[in-house]
């Protein structure tokens, strides 16, 4: 259990660190910050960062030895730094649910392999396998790289008409994986915590809507039936107990059906606080950044539970940050921007929580 006054290292500097290192503070917490890219948003919050690359064993062996404990904003951290870090200072979540999750094809096999639904899937290394797995999937489906995409990147839909090879040129031959298209009603999330003894608390599950791949809007509650939302915690539970999971981790879910015959079929598991999360900074008795801390450090978990009747957190991407003054004048808006110098389009400037009463 770490004590206050201890160093939280992170790896990653954008605005998730930035907002971890935020949360930390009022806990008697400090942040190191290590990041490779110069003004890195979390930088100018942190009580110490480390500008480098992530294969400067250097750096990292001084990182380590700066740190109590060492966590990241981001899952495409490479796993031998978590597992160099890890030689040298407690690492949470772990190597292993790096690992995992750094892979869609090794991702969705473990998933299926705790008896959890998923799309159908095949492994796609080259136009043979393509051909071989449309056979069996059939269409419309997904295909995506293995590795390194987010929103909506490094994926391409094959419909009837589109032609297999040129969806492979699409996300530039990479070893992949396709999937079945999911026919959901709506997409939803659940932001779990889980501590090294087996300690769990989950957020209530969120409704999100995306806009052009990225997330533009997340409200709790959901519009999921209490059944679905209960199937949604038990998935998130035994995700991060096959994983021994410590610290804050989002399950992405897709819900199908409506009524009694609505279910949760799993997208992806992202092994970090998330952004349908950032509605709790506000609107949770317990923020995923401060309960990210908590989880790490080895403390209590915090309460979960919502305020308000509803909430909703809206993304401001890009030029949408301009109009920061407007959420200002607005009572009951929270505004959160992550000081990013420019605002180029497609990027996460910040974003707005609303809390509503009645
Ligand atoms: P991902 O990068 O896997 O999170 O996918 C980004 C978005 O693409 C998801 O939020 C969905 O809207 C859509 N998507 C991805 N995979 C599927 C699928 N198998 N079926 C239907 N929609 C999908």
């Amino acid at each position: 259990m770490l004590k206050p006054g201890s160093t939280i290292g992170i790896l990653g500097g954008g605005q998730l660190a930035r907002m971890i290192a935020l949360a930390a503070a009022p806990l008697g917490l400090k942040a190191h910050i290590f990041a490779p890219e110069a003004g890195s948003p979390a930088f100018e919050v942190a009580a110490a960062y480390t500008e480098a690359a992530y294969d400067d064993e250097a750096a990292l062996e001084r990182f380590a030895r700066a740190v109590d404990v060492a966590t990241y904003e981001f899952e495409n951290v490479p796993v031998a730094t978590a597992e160099f870090l890890s030689e040298k200072a407690p690492v949470h979540p772990g190597a292993r649910a790096l690992g995992i999750t750094q892979d869609r094809l090794v991702e969705k096999s473990f998933i299926a392999g705790l008896g959890i639904e998923v799309a159908p899937f095949a492994a796609v290394n080259d136009a043979a396998e393509l051909e071989h797995a449309l056979a069996h999937i059939g269409r419309p489906s997904v295909l995506k790289t293995r590795r390194f995409g987010y929103d909506g990147k490094g994926q391409v839909m094959l419909r009837e008409a589109d032609e297999a090879d040129t969806a492979f040129d699409a996300i530039g031959r990479h070893p992949a994986v396709l999937e079945g298209f999911v026919p959901f009603v709506r997409e939803v999330s659940v932001v779990a915590a889980r501590r090294a003894d087996g300690a769990f608390a989950a957020y209530e599950v969120t409704e999100n809507e995306h806009r052009h791949h990225i997330l533009h809007r997340s409200t709790v509650p959901a519009n999921v039936t209490p059944s679905a939302e209960a199937s949604a915690h038990a998935i998130a539970r035994r995700i991060g107990d096959a994983l021994g999971y410590v610290g804050v981790f989002a399950v992405e879910l897709f819900v199908v059906g409506e009524g009694v015959d609505q279910r949760i079929v799993v997208n992806e598991i992202a092994p970090r606080v998330h952004n349908s999360g950032h509605w709790t900074l506000d609107g949770a008795e317990t923020s995923q950044f401060e309960q990210h801390v908590r989880a790490i450090a080895g403390w209590p978990l915090g309460s979960p539970a919502r305020r308000g009747v509803r909430v909703e957190m809206t993304n401001l991407i890009g030029s949408e940050a301009d109009h920061w003054h407007k959420v200002l004048e607005e009572p009951g808006a929270h505004l959160h921007l992550y000081g990013k110098a420019e605002a180029r389009p497609g990027r996460k400037m910040g974003h707005v929580t609303r809390v509503f009463w009645g």
